[in-house]
């Protein structure tokens, strides 16, 4: 069997790739362990879409979720998927943060994002119940439903005549002349070959980086794993938009987000762990309701009760400043037809078109 692209993993990432190689008449197969598609980290996340406020001008995260929101919009509309631009605020709630929340608005401006001001006054004509002293306006921030998104790549890479080869297990990947033996499992073991290989494997990134023989150790990172825990609230509340409140030393910063329903929900927190593991950890209400409390004094502990849990896949530690999207290729590793992707973690919904039209431009480089 032969495939002109072989992508691991059948996340949004992967699926954005396969839809934009097999659209230009490459031949693709998605290899998915799952049975489904967005099994990882892409059905655990905050569906929303972000407008690209508050990364360095020039990285990744920045490049891709900008030109990946209006490219999401666009193909959301055009597939009738369910979304909503609702907007955000981004609010600080104590004196202290103004200064953090000046930084963030001006980090929009260079990033040329669509941002305002909004005074203490004019929040409290928005948001009465909220303890807010300013915050930013974010227009172009909305939600999506991720499924739905999920299942529109599917549907253009079979039209395309891409396979999607679900229960499919990557062992390794051997370099040949001109691309790679790939050894796969779907119950028994069998090869492809392939000229361009991408990893898309999200939180296993560095496990399948080790699978790939050629690729120096110094030339992927290992993932560190940063649970995120959310609560749905299930009673009144005053919310019509996202609300993304600051972490500070008075508060972990828990946002408000929805679904498109209209269910809100809080979080996600951040909890280190060593494994992959989505167990939800209850204990940790009575911090979401003192965070929350912080600016919305009003909120019934009664109503919060747990949703789910998702993983980020970090290149950095507990520690460590923010690092970018990892997209390296051969003039960064040197292995021909090697596209490794690492630390996709949010906006990475938002950056997914984006990220798939900068691979296939490697890939036809
Ligand atoms: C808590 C949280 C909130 C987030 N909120 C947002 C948000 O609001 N907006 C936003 O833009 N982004 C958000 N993100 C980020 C976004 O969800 C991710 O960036 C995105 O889903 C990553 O997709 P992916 O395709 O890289 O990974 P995944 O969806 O994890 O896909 C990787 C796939 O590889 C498969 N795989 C792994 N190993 C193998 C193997 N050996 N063989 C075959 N298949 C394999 C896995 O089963 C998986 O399906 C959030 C993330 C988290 C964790």
């Amino acid at each position: 069997m032969f495939f002109d692209v072989t992508i691991i993993g059948a996340g949004v990432v992967g699926l954005s790739i396969a839809k934009f190689c097999s659209e230009q008449g490459y031949s693709v197969v998605v290899l998915e362990q799952e049975s489904r598609a967005g099994e990882g980290i892409s059905s655990r996340n905050s569906g929303v879409i972000h407008a690209g406020i508050y990364y360095p001008e020039n990285s990744f995260k920045t490049k891709f979720c900008v030109s990946g929101n209006e490219l999401l919009y666009e193909y959301a509309n055009q597939k009738r998927i369910n979304h909503k631009k609702i907007g955000k605020y981004i609010i600080a709630s104590h004196k202290n943060d103004i200064e953090k929340l000046h930084k963030i608005y001006n980090q929009g401006i260079k990033n040329l994002v669509e941002v305002d001001l909004f005074s203490n006054r004019k929040m409290k004509e928005i948001y009465p119940d909220l303890k807010i002293e300013e915050a930013i306006f974010s227009p172009n921030t909305g939600i999506i439903d991720v499924p739905e998104l999920i299942s529109a790549l599917e549907g253009d890479i079979q039209h395309n005549g891409g396979l999607i080869s679900f229960n499919t297990n990557f062992i390794a990947a051997e370099k040949i002349e001109h691309g790679f033996k790939i050894i796969c499992n779907d119950g028994s073991s069998y090869e492809i070959d392939t000229r361009y290989l991408v990893n898309a494997s999200g939180l296993y990134s560095d496990m399948i980086s080790q699978k790939i023989d050629v690729l120096d150790e110094g030339h992927f990172s290992s993932v560190k794993y940063a649970k995120g825990h959310y609560f749905k609230y299930n009673g009144n509340h005053p919310f019509t938009t996202l609300v993304y409140p600051l972490a500070n030393e008075f508060s972990s910063g828990l946002h408000v987000g929805f679904d498109l329903s209209g269910q809100i929900r809080f979080g996600p927190d951040i909890t280190w762990v060593d494994e992959i593991d989505f167990s939800f950890d209850e204990s940790l209400k009575s911090t979401f309701v003192e965070s929350i409390k912080k600016y919305w004094p009003q909120i019934d502990s009664a109503k919060l009760h747990p949703d789910y849990v998702g993983i980020r896949p970090k290149l950095q530690s507990f520690n460590e400043t923010m690092k970018d999207f990892s997209i390296k290729s051969f003039r960064d590793h040197g292995v021909d037809g090697l596209i490794n992707i690492q630390g996709v973690e949010s906006p990475g919904v938002t950056s997914c078109l984006s990220i798939g039209k900068h691979v296939l431009n490697l890939i036809k480089s």
